[in-house]
């Protein structure tokens, strides 16, 4: 189990993210944290050894990933994995067959995908509500409930749960409260503080920051979930290598730098879109015209790089895709290069047409995750491709 060192959640967000969870490697001293790149340590004597048997159960390099965020969170205990669904893959193997979750609807389609496609399988049953109204929350509990799962913002339309209020829901009644912080991240958005159980993050994402590794992260301040964690860790195996855990590492160094610049492009990405006439909606929590932007202003202290907006119409959405040349199309999100998607045919092809429409998700809806380069080459290009 790796627990967060005291010292490491007394000291500012910003130097807790260079230093929390490391210590100087003790061989020669080297500052940064060495990619342990080994599968076993070896033994004084039988059962005799530095607390590392076999790395499965315990890497220096992952540890001090998993002590590292679990401060940035505010947990006492972290636990690294594959990938952000191996990560709510062990959150879901916590529950047992008869197990009721009730969730957002507007998950991660991959997070949709291991529910309803496996975990159904094996006897868990979940239900989907537009959690932006907490009496929707309440209307699907059951007596089997166990937990509550949310993401917000939400992935593509930016819909908000109010943390706070769920939070107290489930502290009144003992149900598990596990919160995806992946957008937001520690830096805007404090899960732990108001009454969730467990943040879940894909690493891939902003904490990596450079698009470079795959990896996903579960945080707690409970001790009982932890040893589930860690013992799930170790029994079931979903952990990542040394090298990503290196990665990632460093990654979190910068991630509050990193998060100021891609909250500054976008606000003002989205103001900007906001003010075209060619544009006809932008889903941004940070606009006053966002539905739910005072919630956002009381939960989240930034509203970060995630903006999508609707141009009407499929064909041109199509070809402004296309034609940017600094926002790169492709998948994935959270990077320091800035990204465009088409959500209605990537990320979530999945869903069907119907369900996409319902929640706004159409064909002309783009999505971009603003990264850090100039402000002003980043509307430039924009400018370009709507223009086109
Ligand atoms: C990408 C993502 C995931 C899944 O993480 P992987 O690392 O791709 O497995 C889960 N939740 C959110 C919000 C994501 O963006």
């Amino acid at each position: 189990m790796t627990q967060v060192l005291p010292h490491d959640l007394a000291a500012g967000l910003g130097t807790r993210a260079v230093h929390a969870g490391q210590v100087p490697e003790p061989l020669s001293g080297a500052v940064m944290t060495p990619i342990y790149q080994t599968s076993t340590y070896i033994q004084e004597g039988i059962g005799k050894h530095k607390g590392y048997e076999y790395a499965r159960t315990e890497n220096p390099t992952r540890q001090a990933l998993e002590r590292n965020v679990a401060s940035l969170e505010g947990a006492t205990h972290g636990f690294a994995y594959g990938s952000g669904l191996a990560a709510l893959d062990v959150l879901l193997k916590v529950l047992k067959s008869g197990d009721h979750v009730v969730c957002g609807e507007n998950l991660y389609g991959g997070s949709h995908r291991l529910m309803e496609r496996i975990y159904t399988r094996f006897g868990l049953q979940f239900t989907f509500v537009d959690s932006r109204d907490i009496r929707n929350i309440e209307a699907a509990l059951r007596p089997e409930t166990r937990m509550i799962y949310c993401e917000t913002p939400t992935n593509p339309m930016m819909q908000l749960t109010d943390l706070a209020a769920v939070g107290d829901l489930t502290q009144a009644h003992g149900y598990l409260f596990a919160v995806d912080n992946t957008f937001a991240t520690p830096v805007f958005q404090r899960p732990l503080e108001v009454g969730a159980d467990v943040v879940l993050h894909s690493t891939t994402k902003y904490l990596n920051g450079h698009s470079d590794m795959v990896g996903g992260i579960l945080v707690t301040r409970r001790d009982d979930l932890a040893e589930q964690f860690g013992f799930i860790q170790n029994a079931a195996g979903a952990v990542p290598g040394p090298m990503d855990c290196f990665l990632a590492l460093r990654g979190t160094k910068t991630l509050p730098l990193r998060m100021r610049q891609h909250d500054a492009n976008g606000r003002a990405v989205a103001q900007w879109l906001a003010a075209r006439k060619d544009v006809e909606r932008v889903y941004y929590p940070g606009l006053t015209s966002h539905p739910q932007h005072e919630l956002a202003r009381r939960q989240m202290s930034g509203f970060g790089g995630m903006i999508s907006f609707d141009v009407g119409d499929a064909t041109r959405a199509r070809r402004i895709a296309e034609r940017t040349r600094i926002f790169v199309l492709a998948e994935s999100l959270g990077g320091v290069e800035s990204l465009m998607g088409h959500p209605a045919s990537m990320t979530h092809a999945s869903v069907p047409p119907a369900m996409r429409a319902a929640m706004g998700l159409t064909d002309s809806l783009l999505r971009l995750s603003c990264g850090i380069e100039d402000l002003d080459d980043l509307l430039a290009d924009l400018d370009q491709a709507l223009g086109a």
